[in-house]
């Protein structure tokens, strides 16, 4: 898929790409854009924020400077997804990342300031979805869970079935994980469960299943 990213910090993806998932996949199953919307900004000395019609504090990322920034890259609005990232948004859960996951194309787009102008939301954008009920400094933090969420479900990403069963997947009917134990089998004390110890991948499987908790 081809996943553009637009922000105004560009760098804060840069760790990102040298990382699993995102790593794996790149140049192959993942084509990741970042653009700066100071780049293609029409406005003199890389302005791109104004103050809100109607008073207040703060700035507000102005609907003209991402309609540029889509003439630069994509001739117009695209007609691809979309997807502002603001905390008025829909939540984002597992379903909604794995619906962006089989996009040929996606485009994030972050804010920061006071967010967007909502002429941006509400004609330049398919989607608006947040990541919590919080509210973040600028969509970056939450452009780069959207961005490292997607990636891992990508052919590659991940080592051989390890995104098969996890916490939220179908395999686990949506529900958390069973709790995991490694090496050293005793430590301080705190021993592993010994049925994990027994090689009866048969139990062990009914002790995992047994194990997985349902979404509160
Ligand atoms: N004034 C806004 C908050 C703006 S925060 C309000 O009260 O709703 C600045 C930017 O950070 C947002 O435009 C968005 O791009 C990003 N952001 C902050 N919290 C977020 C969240 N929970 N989910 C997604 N994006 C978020």
């Amino acid at each position: 898929m081809r996943l553009d990213v637009f922000t105004l910090i560009p760098g804060a993806f840069a760790w990102l790409q040298e990382r699993r998932p995102v790593a794996a996949v790149l140049g192959t199953e993942l084509d990741l854009r970042i653009f700066n919307y100071r780049d293609t900004t029409p406005l003199s000395a890389g302005q791109v924020d104004d103050d809100p019609y109607g008073g207040g504090p703060g700035m507000v990322l102005r609907v003209d400077v991402v309609a540029a920034a889509f003439d630069a890259v994509y001739k117009g609005v695209p007609e691809h997804r979309v997807v502002a990232l603001s905390p008025k948004g829909r939540q984002l859960d597992q379903e909604l990342v794995e619906g962006l996951a089989v996009e040929p194309v996606l485009t994030l787009l972050s804010a920061r300031f006071e967010g967007f102008d909502q002429r941006i939301l509400d004609h330049l954008c398919t989607d608006v979805v947040s990541i919590g009920p919080y509210v973040l400094s600028g969509g970056e933090i939450p452009a780069l869970a959207v961005v490292d969420a997607v990636a891992r479900r990508l052919p590659g990403a991940l080592s051989e079935g390890s995104g098969e069963v996890e916490s939220f997947s179908a395999a686990l009917h949506g529900g958390l994980e069973y709790p995991h134990y490694t090496r050293p089998a005793e430590f301080r004390g705190w021993g592993v469960p010994e049925i994990l110890l027994s090689g009866d991948h048969g139990r062990i499987a009914t002790w995992r299943s047994e194990h997985v908790r349902s979404v509160t």
